[in-house]
Formats: C-alpha cells, structure tokens, sequence
C-alpha cells in the first residue's frame, strides 16, 4: 500500500491509503520526488474544473523510475511526467493540434496523478532529466511547457516591449523567457514581494498598476502575456497593448465568466489577441531549460510539504506571497 492524496468528490480531499499501482503495458513506475500544487489543483477541488471522483491528482511531477514494465527505460532513471496524453486518431491531432485533442487523458485528473508515493505513467509521454538535477526542480517542468506555448504564440522579438501580468509560476517563466528573447520586460503583479521576485529573475521594469506602466511605457507594450487568470487582467491586456500590437492569454477564467472587450478599438488598433492552451510539443524543450538552468526554477519554490500536508493545502488559497508548494511524497 501508499499514501496518496484523492479528491473523493468536489470539496472532499483526503490523504489515503491505496494499492500501489502496477505498471499496465507501455507504462512505468514512478517513485515520485516532487509535485507542484497547481491552481488547477484547487479548481478541481472546488467543482470549478470538470474532475473525475475519486482520482489521485497531481499533473506537475516528476520522480525516478522503480519498475521499467515492459518499457525501455532503465529503472533509476529521472523523469518528468507530461500528464497529457492526446490520443493520435482525433481530427484535431491528425492535424497536429494535440493540445485541442477531444481524447485527451490527463494524468492527475482522469487518471491517477503524482500526489502519491508511487505512479504509473505512459513511458511515452516521460521525458528524462538529469540524475544529478535538484529532485525538486523536475515538477516545473510541465507549468514551463505551457508557458513556452504561450510564449512561442507571442513570439517576442529582440528589443520589443513586452509586459507579462500576473507573478505566478507562469508569469516568473514568461519573464525569464521573454528575457532570454532580447526583449525589455515588465512585470505587472500587485504585491511588492513578487514584483521584487521577478526583477531578481529577469524583468527589466515591474509595477503594480496600470498607471505606473503608462508612467514607464506611455504607449503600452508590443506584446502583452496575460498570466493572471483574472477578468480584470484580461480586459486590461488589450488596452495595455501598443497600436499593432499582440495579446497572448495564457490565465484561465472559471467556466461561463464574461469579460468586456471593445471590439471598435482591438480593430481600429489592429490588436492581435490569441488563447494558449496547454504544452502541445514543449515538454522536451522546457525539461531541457529547467535541466540546464536556463530557467532558473529554485526561487519560485515556496514551500515543501508532505503528502499528510497535502490535502488541506490544495483545499485552502495559497499562503500569502505563495509562488508554488512542492509536495514531497517520499520525505525530503
Ligand atoms: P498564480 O500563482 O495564481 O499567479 C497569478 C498571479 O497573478 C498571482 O500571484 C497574483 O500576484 C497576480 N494577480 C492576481 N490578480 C492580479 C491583478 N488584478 N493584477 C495584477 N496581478 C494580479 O497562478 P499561476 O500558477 O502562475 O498560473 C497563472 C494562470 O495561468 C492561472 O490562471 C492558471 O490557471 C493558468 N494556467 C494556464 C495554462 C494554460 O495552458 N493556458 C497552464 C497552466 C496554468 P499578486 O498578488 O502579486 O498580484
């Protein structure tokens, strides 16, 4: 048996005692090191993401293989898990539109997840990392993928201005990649300890409202990435954006919320506004900059916790000042 933590139904989570699972065909066991407690994660809890009862959740983990199945993979090797499996046949994949798949199977959603000693996971969709990286740096991996799908929609040039809104893990990533870009960057998040975060990570300006972006960048920014996930933020990013310029919306909105748009001025003004959704094809490239430290993943970590900790913490707000809690199922 393992300890895992279950979401039961909507609003009951509880840390359990299940089988450990036993690798099915192509698939392996992981012994898990580190999994981030994602907004999603709390969503889930809440009924405010459609979820699936009674499964263990987790889709931000890596850890080290213990069982090979019937894979290839050495047992001891390192891996992140990307949790989305596209099924291949779907008219969206057989377009190479995986991210929009109608099958897909989400690990830590409809399939038992990395809150948990151990996983079975696809050894398809397991990328390796590092034996000598930071147990605890694996689990960025899967929020950088989808940051880098934003990011690669935005397309951010060398010396434009780029503003990223919202210092989460999504926004500290998207400073550092637009950085990495050549491009001057400005974070816009409200509290003062992640404006400082995100300065000491690349940013070149950050603000806390919109009036002290005008004050630096009176015209706004060629490419606004909103990473908040408020309405609030996401009817700023347009206005925040220079005439000609782009929006990328990589923050999620609860289900049937509404936000207003002026559609006379996003034309006269030519803004370009697009959705990103999920890693479609980033996983090996964000495993491969969380490897090598192009991203530096350690100050985003807020917090360890274990596996006891677990539940009470995905059904509560983050701590104040939280960027991410790092579940640890198997000690420290
Ligand atoms: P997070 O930890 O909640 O970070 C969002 C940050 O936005 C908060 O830390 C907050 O910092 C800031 N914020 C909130 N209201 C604001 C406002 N009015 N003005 C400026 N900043 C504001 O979330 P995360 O994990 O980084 O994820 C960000 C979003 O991306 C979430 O909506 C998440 O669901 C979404 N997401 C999307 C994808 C995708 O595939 N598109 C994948 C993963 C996550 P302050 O307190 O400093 O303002």
């Amino acid at each position: 048996m393992m300890r895992a933590t279950q979401l039961v139904t909507t609003g009951d989570i509880r840390t359990v005692d299940v089988p450990i699972p036993e690798p099915a065909s192509g698939e392996i066991l992981i012994k898990v090191e580190a999994s981030g407690i994602c907004g999603t994660d709390r969503h889930l809890y809440k009924g405010e993401f459609p979820s699936v009862p009674g499964k263990i959740l987790g889709h931000e983990f890596s850890g080290i293989v213990v069982d090979s199945g019937d894979t290839s993979i050495a047992e001891g090797t390192r891996v992140t898990c990307d949790p989305n499996t596209w099924c291949g046949t779907c008219d969206q994949c057989l377009r190479g539109r995986v991210n929009l798949c109608k099958n897909n199977i989400a690990t830590g959603i409809h399939r038992d997840g990395g809150f948990a000693e151990y996983c079975a996971f696809p050894a398809s969709k397991a990328v390796k990392l590092p034996t000598d990286l930071d147990p605890l740096h694996g689990a960025f991996c899967e929020p950088l993928a989808c940051t880098l799908h934003g990011m690669d929609m935005g397309a951010a040039k060398a010396g434009e201005k780029v503003l990223i809104i919202g210092g989460g893990v999504i926004g500290l990533m998207a400073v550092q990649i637009a950085k990495r870009a050549g491009a001057d960057v400005m974070l816009l998040t409200r509290s003062a300890d992640k404006q400082t975060l995100g300065l000491n990570t690349g940013a070149d300006h950050a603000v806390g409202n919109e009036e002290s972006l005008r004050e630096v960048w009176p015209d706004g920014a060629d490419l606004v990435v909103e990473c908040a996930g408020v309405g609030a933020t996401v009817a700023m990013s347009p206005k925040l954006a220079r005439t000609g310029g782009r929006v990328v919306i990589l923050g999620v909105l609860p289900q049937g919320e509404q936000v207003p748009v002026e559609p006379f001025d996003l034309l006269f003004r030519e803004i370009q506004m697009h959705f990103s959704f999920l890693n479609p094809f980033t996983h090996g490239r964000a495993a491969q900059m969380v490897a090598d430290g192009t991203i530096s993943v350690a100050p985003l970590i807020s917090r360890t916790i274990s596996l006891e900790e677990a539940a009470e913490a995905i059904a509560s707000p983050p701590l104040k000042g939280e960027v991410r809690a790092i579940v640890v199922p198997n000690g420290g």
